[in-house]
């Protein structure tokens, strides 16, 4: 049985502050006591300084616990005339351990096709970042019986010009496009539905990345209905946009994460 530490990722999307880093930390220091779950925080590009501070800053009383970050964006390309984007080495370099490629709100809204996250997983890889693939249905896909394939061919892609093998350092997030920041989350068995369907799609190839790759769901994720989900056998964790933003509430989700 494979040991998958839980994993609690906050997006915090463009909302935040520095601020909101400092309040986290707070609480991480004093309410945190073991590793037994992961914890990233993804705040807007011009906050990961802040929450590299907070991390230097405490890293003798967050108790053993284990605190990362990430970015929420990443170019596919290593440098040049590409105003406005930030490289996987850039990030790197101010402390990211990971960073979201896929996100839905970038396919949807900025034109990410799924050649182009297949681009930045590799970039993120190659920079020494460990990428956190979303992929997820829309809901007429879903009413359409099509989620499988959606998520099939979302994964492939990226399967395809990067190999299997690569998975072997990266995490997957399930996020259903109908319940990311609408309130309304998958039940617990439509996420295990899909996440067993990603695992048995990766040990086709490879039963040691099946087993072992960490898949989050994602979408309206609260402290009520945490525990349920974080329970099914192939919930790994999640990755959380609204809650992230509230640091009582997100501690209880690491909290939950810690005892699922
Ligand atoms: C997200 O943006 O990745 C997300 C899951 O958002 P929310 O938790 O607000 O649904």
């Amino acid at each position: 049985m494979a040991l998958r530490r839980p994993m609690i990722a906050g997006n915090w999307k463009m909302n935040g502050s520095g601020t909101l880093a400092n309040e986290l930390f707070r609480k991480f220091t004093s309410k945190l006591k073991n590793d037994s779950a992961e914890i990233v925080l993804c705040p807007p590009t011009i906050y990961l300084e802040s929450v590299r501070q907070q991390l230097e800053t405490t890293k003798d009383s967050l108790n053993g616990s284990l605190v990362r970050m990430g970015a929420q964006n990443v170019s596919q390309h290593d440098f040049g005339a590409y105003t406005g984007e930030i490289s996987a080495k850039m990030l790197k370099e101010a402390g990211c351990n990971y960073v979201i490629v896929g996100h839905s709100e970038r396919r949807r809204m900025y034109g990410e096709t799924s050649d182009i996250v297949a681009e930045k997983f590799a970039a993120a890889q190659k920079s020494g970042l460990t990428p956190i693939l979303c992929v997820g249905e829309s809901g007429p896909a879903r009413e359409a019986r099509r989620t499988f394939e959606v998520i099939a061919e979302e994964l492939d892609i990226v399967i395809e010009k990067n190999g299997t093998m690569a998975f072997d350092n990266a995490i997957i997030a399930y996020e259903p496009l109908w319940a990311v920041g609408t309130g309304k989350s998958a039940t617990p068995e439509q996420a295990q539905e899909v996440h067993a369907f990603i695992r048995k799609r990766l040990s086709e190839v490879s039963p040691f990345i099946g087993e072992n790759v960490r898949i989050l769901y994602g979408g309206s994720v609260t402290p009520s209905n945490a525990a349920d989900l974080f329970a099914q056998p192939d919930v790994d964790g999640g990755l959380i946009g609204g809650v992230s933003l509230n640091s009582t509430e997100f501690l209880s989700l690491c909290k939950i994460a810690m005892s699922a």
